[in-house]
């Protein structure tokens, strides 16, 4: 805290043309606080995108050539689930880009 050094007023700062001035409300002393920025606060705060977790999910998967098994279309999205068990085989699920039918690779 700043007090006046002619009245010993507590000095109240006061911005002025985009420049801190430290002010004597009583006889009007006043001092400039150099030339120092005002720490610039970062209002564009990141923006959070929502994305359903599925959507996502299903975003980042890779395509394959599979023909869906109700609309017939040729390329689908895939994913391996690893099956719990003893025997460690990881079925592969497809997903169809047009209709987003999903079915199980038959191996
Ligand atoms: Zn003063
Ligand atoms: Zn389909």
């Amino acid at each position: 805290m700043n007090f006046c050094p002619n009245c010993g007023t507590t000095l109240i700062p006061t911005k002025k043309e985009n420049k801190i001035s430290i002010v004597c409300p009583k006889c009007n002393y006043e001092t400039q606080k150099g030339t120092k920025e005002v720490s610039k606060i970062k209002h564009d705060k990141e923006k959070i995108i929502v994305i359903g977790k599925e959507e996502q999910k299903i975003r980042t998967l890779p395509k394959t050539s599979a023909v869906c098994p109700k609309c017939g279309h040729p390329e689908a999205f895939y994913w391996l689930v690893q099956t719990r068990g003893a025997d460690e085989s990881s079925t592969q699920f497809l997903r169809c880009t047009r209709c987003a039918s999903t079915w199980r690779e038959m191996s």
